[in-house]
């Protein structure tokens, strides 16, 4: 692999060039004034990504799983119950850090592809008593993009917490915690937030503050503990050393950088950038003949496209499409696994981009002897983006 090839997969992303510096920089203290001012201009910022003026921000090392067991961790104890929403692999994982904290899980499930309805959900919820209610925003390994509004609708009607798994799209899907009346989510780093892996980045809101203030029984991981994470994050935000444990100085000093240039470009905006890119890559794989996973376009993802690889072709794809200098990604879901492939589209995505992994996957498909007209991928894009 070359450094000039080009990373599409759905995370790690392909960073800014001053996001990548901020690593580079010269190591500063944990609590050094300009760090601090830092970290308390990522908390800040975090609320404006995330739609959620009276949240609680908490980013810790470690990747888009830790937060998800942060979520577990601080929100359920034994004996409590749960219900995941289940569109794919990263449900499943959600599930299991449900059970590994005590929570008993049902699981509401869709076909590979799909989304359970919201009558399924209200049923679901109907039919027992929850007290947090789980929703992957995008489920990486299938592409599908869940209605979150709809179902963290539904779950407040039912006075459960919901708790949305946005490693794959906070920073590119639309997200309104405060609007929504969603009360966690989560993501890590090395997605649409455009900084390199290693933080683990979770919004609480008020309601879900509450539930882990009235908690029986202690949070079973030290590390996970809000109770040991809300004072040093209250004083970072305030510019004041405090210590817990260490920060990732760098990897914050980078998310900074980015956070900044997302909130240059707006989030309404750049929402509408990642549809724009997710529909000239949809339009241009549909002019190839290719197929997506997800069952309709409203389910699609504008973060990634996942993608049935043609008649003759397997994961093979993926590597003749990497000898092109672009690197995508096979599949993920345990049912589909070598059916399909997925190609990531957020971040500092841009239609140079777009157009280049469309004439690498064309050439390589080319290369692999399907029979396709070599262009009409890459037209179709360029007329989607015009
Ligand atoms: N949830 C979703 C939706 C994801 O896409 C991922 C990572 N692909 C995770 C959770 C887990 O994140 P990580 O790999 O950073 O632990």
């Amino acid at each position: 692999m070359s450094d000039r090839d080009l990373l599409m997969i759905p995370g790690p992303i392909e960073l800014e060039p001053s996001v990548l510096a901020a690593m580079g920089e010269k190591q500063r203290g944990h609590l050094d004034g300009t760090f601090m001012k830092r970290f308390s201009r990522v908390l800040k910022r975090l609320r404006d990504v995330f739609h959620a003026p009276t949240g609680q921000p908490f980013v810790l090392a470690g990747s888009g799983t830790l937060a998800m067991e942060l979520a577990a961790a601080n929100l359920v104890q034994p004996g409590d119950a749960a219900l995941v929403v289940n569109t794919g692999y990263f449900s499943d994982r959600m599930g299991f850090c449900l059970t590994r904290h005590g929570a008993t899980v049902t699981h509401v499930r869709a076909a590979p592809g799909a989304a359970p309805s919201l009558d399924e959900v209200r049923k679901a919820l109907a039919g027992g008593k929850y007290k947090v209610l789980t929703v992957t925003h995008v489920d990486t390994s299938t592409g599908v993009l869940a209605p979150v509004q709809e179902y963290a609708a539904l779950a407040r009607e039912a006075g459960v917490l919901s708790v949305v798994d946005g490693v794959c799209s906070v920073g590119a899907e639309a997200l309104d915690m405060d609007g929504w009346g969603v009360d966690v989510a989560l993501t890590g780093s090395q997605k649409a937030l455009g900084a390199p892996p290693g933080l683990a980045v979770l919004m609480a809101g008020p309601r879900a503050m509450a539930a882990w203030k009235a908690r029986t029984q202690p949070v079973r991981s030290l590390y996970l503990d809000f109770g040991e994470w809300l004072p040093i994050h209250e004083a970072y935000e305030a510019e004041k050393p405090s210590y817990f444990a260490t920060p990732p100085v760098n990897l914050l000093s980078a998310l900074d950088v980015s956070l900044g240039l997302i909130l240059e470009e707006g989030m309404a905006a750049r929402v509408a950038r990642h549809v724009r890119m997710a529909n000239a890559v949809r339009a241009a794989f549909k002019a190839l003949g290719l197929s997506t996973l997800p069952v309709s376009e409203g389910l699609a993802a504008h973060t990634l496209s996942a993608l049935y690889y043609p008649a003759g072709v397997d994961a093979a794809l993926v590597k003749a499409v990497a000898a092109q200098g672009v690197t995508i990604a096979g599949g993920l879901h345990p049912e589909l696994k070598t059916k399909y492939f997925r190609v990531g589209h957020m971040g500092a995505v841009s239609a140079n981009d777009v157009l280049a992994v469309v004439s690498a996957v064309e050439r390589a498909l080319v290369a692999s002897k399907v029979q396709v007209q070599p262009g009409v991928g890459v037209a179709a894009a360029e007329k989607a983006l015009a």
